[in-house]
């Protein structure tokens, strides 16, 4: 049981990563607090989005057409939402 006067020696393993690239089998997913909408009428399907996510979780097809979002390892960073250029990605609380 975890406690305000336990150290940080004290406090159980928690929320360790062990292997990098791993979101999809762990799904990061349950972490998020906010999740990124994808405003279609605004996009412009650039692709700017798709390298800076941490999760591999922008979706998108073999033409570069932005699809959304893979919900199971996206952690709402909100990364997407501050590159993208065009305003077509808004975080909203879940
Ligand atoms: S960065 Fe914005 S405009 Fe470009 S593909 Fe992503 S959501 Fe669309
Ligand atoms: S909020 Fe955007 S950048 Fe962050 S993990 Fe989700 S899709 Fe990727």
């Amino acid at each position: 049981m975890i406690n305000d006067k336990m150290g940080a020696k004290e406090l159980p393993m928690a929320g360790i990563i062990l292997k990098d690239g791993n979101s999809e089998q762990v799904k990061t997913g349950e972490w998020r607090n906010q999740k990124p909408i994808h405003i279609l009428e605004n996009c412009k399907h650039c692709m700017l989005c798709v390298m800076p996510c941490p999760d591999n979780a922008i979706i998108h097809d073999e033409d570069d057409k932005m699809l959304g979002f893979d919900y199971d390892a996206c952690k709402g960073c909100g990364v997407c939402a501050k590159v993208c250029p065009f305003k077509a990605i808004t975080m909203e609380n879940e």
